[in-house]
């Protein structure tokens, strides 16, 4: 695992923009990784978030690892609300129904997970709000009850290279709306993202993966 790798790169990163140490949070992200290999992980290197992108693989894990701290990364739908108790971060908040829901269901629960509004990066997906709707979903969605922290963005599959402009025009946008949390980086662009103001970047393959060789 190349773990004090990626922390050395995220205080470089930090050093490098002129920000101060340890403003950057790492969130790890555990997909597609058994509960033993997290359980392995946490041993190793101490606690971070952990973050799932699917609903079933998360309701399966978090059983299984006791005092985890829990985020939520992916789109959900309705019927997938039910898993997301024990998650105290959902990036990925897309849609008013899915704030609504989530208000209502952390009525039964008696707790609320606080939310970050995903923002559309221009590319042919369809994940995201547009950066137009922001200023409107953020009101709704605090109608709703929920606490809005920030905005998460994703890099554009289709077009690496826009990974900068689009990091930066979230950064501003958060700004502009007075939202202090910027999700936004992961394992091939988080230099980027840190040096445009990202405050959470999350990180999946490069933390799980043997590292690199140094000769
Ligand atoms: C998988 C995933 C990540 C982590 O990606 P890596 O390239 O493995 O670091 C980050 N954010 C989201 C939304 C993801 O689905």
């Amino acid at each position: 695992m190349s773990v004090p790798e990626v922390l050395a790169g995220i205080r470089a990163a930090e050093q490098a923009a002129g920000r101060p140490p340890g403003r950057v949070g790492l969130v790890a992200v555990t997909k597609g990784h058994s509960a033993e290999q997290i359980q392995q992980f946490i041993l190793s290197h101490g606690v971070f978030p952990l973050a799932e992108n699917r609903g079933q693989e998360l309701r399966d894990k978090v059983p299984l690892l006791p005092g985890a701290q829990w985020h939520f990364i992916g789109a959900f739908q309705r019927n997938k609300v039910k898993y997301l108790r024990d998650v105290t971060l959902i990036h990925s908040l897309e849609e008013r129904w899915q704030a609504e829901a989530l208000a209502e269901a952390a009525l039964k629960w008696g707790r609320a997970p606080e939310v970050l509004l995903q923002v559309h990066n221009g590319e042919a997906q369809k994940h995201g709000v547009s950066p137009g709707d922001l200023p409107q979903m953020l009101k709704d969605v605090r109608a709703t009850g929920l606490t809005v922290r920030g905005l998460m963005v994703m890099a554009p599959h289709d077009q690496p290279e826009a990974a900068t402009r689009v990091f930066q025009d979230t950064a501003r946008r958060a700004h502009d709306l007075g939202l202090g949390e910027l999700s936004m980086g992961m394992s091939d662009d988080y230099p980027q993202a840190i040096a445009a103001g990202a405050t959470l970047v999350r990180v999946g393959t490069k933390l799980f993966t043997p590292a690199t060789e140094t000769t």
